[in-house]
């Protein structure tokens, strides 16, 4: 991509628009623009990072043998008066549609995947299932004044499964846990986010959340010693839970752990028979007999989670992506002037583009140098090429990771080499 046919430009101020870091750096670098407090639109770099996430996500929810659908966003009030949740879930969207008929904007999806998916389950033969979906999820959430973190319209995806008995379903839980730790990790936040306990669990005692370590943190956990694992703050006073989770954990021990704020990137449920028995879902067993469907669901917020990527990775010259999400893979400065150094110039950009590298190039002319770079660095890719007269005299580049200070200079065919080898 030439910035040059590139439709955004980086914006030199944000300040007004928003306060949060996360949404002060995508603005500026032209990856989202804002409508409203919680409301943004993805432009085309911010539409490749999101679409990056979404396609982990996707991979690995495929891998644990979830299926994916697309459930609708507008919903009927009857299916959430089934479940009692129209008046509970306090920040549901309500509106009217024609003829008087109430509806809402799904803020989740328990109350439409449960009637759909029970009517294709009978019998214990046709258990367990997985199904998944990556959609705009709608919450008027009182507070959005942290960017992409929390949004009033936001991505989610969330899995269901459905089980026949205890055994089955926590199996998958295990499995579909494993997977989240993969996708964090390809996301480039691996190792900042913890397996959190927490409260909320509807049919187990705890639910799961995955918490990316952070100062910008809404939230408080405390890493359980010597673990990859933390327990939020909320549960914290729960001395049987803390007992169950610490061992030879006594009363007061709390104050020794170590506090830390975080953003919460998924959390995973076992809802048993909720929803399963508020639509009436059985199966019949083996013996004919009518059981019980449980189900486990499990959220993961793509938007969220480029959010926490700017925010946490990020450095004061701007954003920093991990490889996986990087909405190009290098990012090429041409600083030439004269004619056959452009020609040579564009000709790397061909072989690159030729050979698959997705590369934003940075083709604008009567743009000062300084002015180049400090837009590389605001944007982030994980490489930034420079192509100088200088360079070219020795037939090289400057290559920089932009995740370190100092540049090398590389021949252009050991670079081009180089990055095949990587990708
Ligand atoms: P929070 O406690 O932060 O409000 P939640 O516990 O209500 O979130 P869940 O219902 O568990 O959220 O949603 C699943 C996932 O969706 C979350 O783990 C998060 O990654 C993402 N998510 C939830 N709310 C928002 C939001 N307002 N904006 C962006 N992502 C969100
Ligand atoms: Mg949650």
């Amino acid at each position: 991509m030439r910035f040059t046919s590139l439709t955004t430009k980086t914006v030199k101020d944000s300040s007004q628009a928003d306060v949060s870091r996360n949404a002060q750096l995508l603005l500026r670098g032209g990856y989202v623009d804002k409508l409203m407090a919680g409301v943004y639109t993805y432009l085309p770099l911010g539409c490749r990072v999101l679409s990056k996430i979404e396609n982990i996500v996707r991979e690995e929810m495929n891998k644990v043998g979830g299926q994916e659908v697309l459930m609708p966003a507008l919903q009927p009030r009857e299916i959430w008066d089934t479940t009692e949740r129209w008046d509970k879930v306090d920040v549901l969207f309500k509106l009217m549609g024609a003829g008087d008929r109430e509806l809402a904007l799904g803020p989740t999806h328990e109350e439409v995947v449960t009637p759909t998916i029970g009517k294709f389950i009978q019998s214990y033969r046709d258990l367990p299932k997985a199904v998944y979906q990556i959609q705009t999820k709608f919450r008027n959430e009182p507070r959005a004044k942290s960017g992409l973190l929390r949004g009033r319209e936001f991505r989610m995806k969330d899995l269901y499964s459905f089980h026949v008995d205890q055994a089955s379903l926590d199996a998958f839980y295990e499995e579909v846990t494993a997977a989240y730790h993969e996708i964090y990790r390809r996301c480039g936040i691996g190792d900042i986010t913890l397996l959190t306990y927490a409260g909320g669990g509807i049919f187990s005692k705890y639910s799961h959340e995955f918490q990316t370590i952070t100062e910008y943190g809404e939230d408080t956990i405390y890493r359980i010693p010597g673990t990859d694992t933390a327990v939020n703050k909320e549960i914290v006073d729960d001395e049987g839970a803390m007992a169950d989770l610490i061992p030879n954990y006594k009363k007061g021990d709390e104050k020794n752990l170590e506090e830390l704020k975080a953003i919460e990137v998924g959390n995973i449920f076992k809802l048993g028979t909720r929803f399963t028995s508020a639509f009436g879902i059985e199966y019949a067993d083996e013996a004919g007999a009518k059981q019980p469907v449980l189900m486990g669901c499990y959220g993961l917020g793509p938007s969220r989670v480029m959010g926490t990527i700017a925010e946490v990775l990020s450095d004061d010259k701007g954003l920093v992506w991990p490889d996986e999400v990087a909405p190009y893979h290098v990012h090429l400065v041409s600083l030439c002037r004269d004619e056959a150094d452009i020609d040579r110039c564009e000709n790397l950009y061909n072989t690159l583009c030729e050979k698959g590298v997705e590369v934003l190039y940075d083709d604008r002319a009567g743009v000062q140098a300084g002015a180049k770079l400090a837009d590389a660095d605001l944007i982030g890719i994980p490489r930034r090429v420079v192509v100088s007269p200088k360079t070219l005299k020795e037939d090289s580049v400057e290559f920089k990771p932009r995740s370190d200070d100092q540049a090398v200079i590389t021949p252009i065919e050991t670079f081009i080499s180089v990055l095949m080898e990587k990708d």
